[in-house]
């Protein structure tokens, strides 16, 4: 059941339910339905928004276009069960992303690829660099462009350099706040340079949005006799952890399960500092035209404030002649107290071993489980998301038996 938004009542005693879940994005809608429909629990969540859905929650705008109201999220993965568990909740739109980079007017393929080569090389020279990248690497293959780098064959160290300068380094800087080199290399690993005529961004096998979009899927998860949904609730309000190894639930002990999906330092009243996050500026636009932009999304790799423009009708693939809606991204670094929200965690060594210690907290707490992007501070998609909070519910539903 999916209630009005609204603070838990005095009269709603929450340690009546078996398992309250924080936070109804992904992580906590999958594991609260496991809990219920696997587990026949009762369950309740919580969700500090106004809304379900986490940072996946789309909506229609005021001109009718179905806009990600939290930045393009497009589903892709290799893993069956991720899939086939959700393809329980929603058909797919079939669609594959494509990203062009903006290099001083010129439309190249990201990832990098033959494509991109001989965009910016030349058919000629294009060629030749092909050639050169699949003798070192083989063909089809993805090389991350940290790795790429270390090369030191001249025409190797070329294609870097004009990699490194033309799509990675200022969109990094961008996006992250500081020099490019100092990011985690397993961050632009993300978006590898690809030896192949492939220009779409992800290759997994299962990849595209869902049919109705993202919501529907969120409603149709919780939609289950065992799962009660209160939005418009902050849950910091409810639980108390301030006292090591016990949690009270307003103000009354508490045997049931807790998930919690939020940021760990919050709810530890960040005690042993704050965890730091990017966050992102979004701005919608609307243009009375069919098509805005020749793909998706296109990163401004080499100008402009922003990081990328995406136009939604591409990947929602919903047909609305005249209208068409894009979002500007614009990143930042989180400050809870100006009303942002956390979308990056960004993660180094440092950082990490401040988190250790938030979860050695969470740790000693009775049943209490941290998960979720937030939560487990990890760059997570959509799909490792879900994959974990599976994992997590079949560990619980296995204590309990
Ligand atoms: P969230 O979706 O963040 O949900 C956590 C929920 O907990 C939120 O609704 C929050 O309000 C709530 N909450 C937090 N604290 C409290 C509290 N104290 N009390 C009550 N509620 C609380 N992944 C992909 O696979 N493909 C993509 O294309 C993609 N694009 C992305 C683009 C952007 C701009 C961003 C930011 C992320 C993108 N992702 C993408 C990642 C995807 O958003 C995450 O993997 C996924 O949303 C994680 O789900 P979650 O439930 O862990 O967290
Ligand atoms: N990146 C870049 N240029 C691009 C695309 C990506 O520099 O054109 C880097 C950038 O550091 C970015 C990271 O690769 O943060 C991961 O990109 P991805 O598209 O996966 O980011 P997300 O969609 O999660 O924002």
């Amino acid at each position: 059941m999916i209630t009005a938004e609204g603070a838990t009542g005095a009269d709603e005693d929450l340690t009546e339910y078996d398992a309250i879940i924080v936070g109804a994005g992904f992580a906590g809608a999958t594991v609260a339905r496991e809990l219920a429909e696997r587990g026949g629990r009762r369950v309740i969540v919580l969700e500090a928004r106004d809304h379900i859905g986490g940072n996946a929650y789309d909506r229609f705008d005021d001109a009718g276009v179905l806009i990600h109201q939290y930045g393009p999220h497009i589903f892709h993965t290799t893993d069956d069960r991720v899939f086939g568990y959700l393809s329980r909740f929603t058909e797919w739109n079939g669609y594959s992303h494509e990203v062009l980079a903006n290099v001083h007017g010129q439309y190249l393929p990201v990832p990098f690829n033959k494509r991109s080569l001989r965009i910016a090389f030349g058919e000629e020279r294009g060629n030749q660099l092909i050639a050169k990248l699949i003798a070192r690497f083989g063909d089809e293959k993805k090389v991350p462009i940290s790795e790429l780098r270390k090369e030191s064959d001249p025409d190797l160290v070329e294609i870097a350099d004009y990699v490194w300068e033309n799509v990675f380094l200022h969109y990094t800087t961008k996006q992250w706040g500081k020099n490019a080199d100092e990011i985690d290399v397993s961050v632009t690993a993300r978006v590898p340079v690809f030896i192949s005529e492939d220009s779409r961004y992800f290759t997994d096998p299962h990849q595209g949005l869902p049919t109705d979009g993202y919501t529907r899927v969120f409603e149709r998860l919780l939609d289950h006799p065992g799962i009660t949904v209160r939005t418009g609730v902050d849950a910091r309000g409810v639980l108390d952890v301030s006292t090591p190894g016990r949690v009270l639930v307003a103000g009354r002990p508490y045997a049931g399960t807790i998930v919690y999906t939020g940021p760990l330092d919050e709810l530890f009243g960040n005690r042993f500092g704050r965890l730091p996050y990017r966050s992102l500026d979004f701005v919608f636009e609307t243009y009375p035209v069919d098509r805005y932009q020749p793909k998706g999304t296109i990163n401004f790799t080499v100008s402009e404030a922003y990081t990328r423009i995406t136009e939604f009708k591409h990947m929602t693939r919903q047909v609305l002649p005249g209208r068409t809606t894009i979002v500007r991204e614009y990143s930042r670094p989180y400050d809870p107290d100006a009303g942002m929200d956390p979308y990056y965690p960004e993660v180094n060594e440092e950082v990490q071993r401040m988190h250790a210690r938030y979860k050695e907290l969470a740790a000693a707490l009775p049943s209490f489980h941290p998960l979720g992007r937030l939560a487990e501070y990890r760059y997570y998609n959509m799909d490792a998301t879900v994959a974990n909070a599976l994992a997590l519910a079949d560990e619980l539903l296995k204590e309990s038996k």
